[in-house]
């Protein structure tokens, strides 16, 4: 059995969350059934990288027509390199890249991609969450033909020893031709613009959609002010615009590990939690009992935002 394990590059490394997807495939099989798989045009940078780690192999995926991401240019190059290898599994970081042509890949295979995954249990059993965190399914893979897994980003810790001796590397270059490819790339997406530095702020008051409208957003501007904390927020708020977006904090935000983040109205989607759940002490404030952010929480208060919130600003500038 072996697992193929795909890599992305972020600013000419590998990613965080590709070293994350490492960390799963550890939990499929032992290091030397691990084939590590970094792609593109001129990889040996990469392939080096990787092969600092134990793996079985890397496997550089090198070719001039993917020097630039496409659809079609990596589900036709990985697609040849799946007929060599016959991995029993392939292993993903669940990225807005890997979303786009993974589960084509999959499709090339007869075999559909299991998305998001945030644990590996015995079986092996595959669990992705459902309905906002609300419920977890687990999946086993049935039949023949390789598994599709992507990895969720936070859900594995990226700490995978240094290899005592180089892995060694491969070179493998698809056939593949410029007419197979039927897109020209964009500009990647990017996440928010760092100029708010919420990375080093103390005390954070964090905002969310319980707050229901812009005009609200004095109320928790207040609570910060009372604790000199930076004001942040979860993705809808700033998606609306009601915030920048340099104040969002989670999965395509910012990461801030503060003594002190306090969520309000925030329910605690896995994409908000892997942006703070490092902080020192959490406070939630929600009404709904059951929210998930209450899991990760050290302090819950359960009930209404509007008649908390003003509660504790008057308490804390009463204390001044
Ligand atoms: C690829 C991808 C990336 C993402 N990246 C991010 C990211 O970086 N950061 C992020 O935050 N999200 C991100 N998301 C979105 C994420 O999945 C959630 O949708 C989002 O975090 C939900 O925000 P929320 O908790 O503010 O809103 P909701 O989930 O709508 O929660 C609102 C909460 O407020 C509570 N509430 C309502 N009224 C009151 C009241 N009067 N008093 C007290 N509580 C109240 C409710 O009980 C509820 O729990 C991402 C999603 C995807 C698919």
């Amino acid at each position: 059995m072996s697992v193929l394990l795909v890599f992305e590059e972020r600013g000419g490394r590998i990613s965080r969350t590709s070293w994350e997807a490492a960390s799963a495939a550890l939990r499929l099989a032992p290091a030397n059934e691990i084939i590590a798989v970094v792609i593109g045009a001129q990889t040996e940078s990469l392939a080096t990288e990787a092969a600092a780690k134990a793996f079985g192999k890397v496997v550089r995926v090198d070719h001039p027509l993917l020097a630039h991401y496409t659809s079609d240019g990596y589900c036709a190059a990985l697609h040849e390199l799946l007929e060599k290898e016959h991995p029993a599994y392939i292993l993903f970081p669940h990225t807005y890249q890997v979303r786009d042509y993974a589960p084509a890949l999959a499709c090339r295979s007869s075999q559909v991609l299991i998305g998001d995954v945030i644990e590996i249990g015995d079986g092996p059993v595959f669990t992705r969450q459902l309905m906002q965190g609300r419920l977890n399914g687990t999946y086993r893979h049935t039949g023949a033909g390789p598994c599709f897994i992507s990895v969720q980003a936070g859900a594995f810790r990226a700490d995978l020893p240094d290899a005592l001796t180089a892995t060694p590397i491969e070179t493998f270059t698809p056939t593949i031709d410029a007419t197979q490819i039927r897109t020209r790339p964009g500009e990647p997406f990017r996440g928010s613009a760092q100029t708010v530095d919420l990375g080093s702020a103390q005390l954070i008051v964090s905002v969310g959609r319980g707050i229901r409208e812009a005009e609200n957003l004095p109320l928790v501007e207040d609570l910060a002010t009372a604790l000199g904390a930076e004001l942040a927020a979860s993705r809808p708020i700033c998606d609306n615009g009601w915030l920048p977006m340099e104040r969002q904090v989670g999965s395509s935000g910012q990461s801030v590990a503060p003594k002190l983040y306090l969520a309000v109205g925030i329910s605690g989607a896995i994409q908000h939690l892997v942006g703070m759940k490092g902080s020192q002490c959490i406070v939630a404030i929600n009404k709904d009992p059951d929210a998930p952010i209450f899991e990760v929480a050290d302090y819950g208060i359960v009930g209404d935002l509007f008649e908390v919130v003003p509660a504790l600003t008057e308490a804390l500038n009463g204390a001044k």
